[in-house]
């Protein structure tokens, strides 16, 4: 746990979240202030503050997130429809949480590139 993260506070249930999945090592919650109909993030429960700080050891940890967006996805029935997985890192990535976090967002076409 990291001192004053929002999603670690989230993750261990201090702050509230509508969850919509949650394990042992991941958590996914609707997004506050959604940017597409459906749009969920997913993080480890585990202080990881972005990709740029993610080490070898989190290499499983990697695989069970990105294996639960496609499984978060399908529970919010975009996965025939599409959908974008997202992960912002540092400033120019636009990341304002720092708590590794992808978001997932479909229920409409998206645009590309982004902004
Ligand atoms: P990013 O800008 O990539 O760091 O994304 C952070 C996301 O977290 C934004 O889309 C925010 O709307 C979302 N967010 C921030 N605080 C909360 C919260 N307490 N519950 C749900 N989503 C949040």
């Amino acid at each position: 746990m990291s001192e004053n993260c929002v999603f670690c506070k989230i993750a261990s249930g201090e702050i509230p979240c509508d969850r919509v999945y949650s394990d042992d090592y991941v958590l996914a919650f609707n997004d506050l202030t959604p940017k597409a109909p459906t749009h969920i993030l997913v993080i480890p429960k585990r202080h990881v503050a972005n990709l740029a700080e993610a080490e070898e050891t989190d290499r499983e940890l990697l695989g069970r997130l990105l294996l639960a967006c496609g499984d978060v996805a399908a529970r919010a029935g975009i996965d025939q429809t599409g959908y974008r997985v997202v992960t912002n890192s540092g400033a120019d990535g636009g990341q304002s949480v720092g708590h590794l976090h992808f978001h997932i967002l479909g229920g409409r076409p998206l645009a590309w590139p982004p902004g």
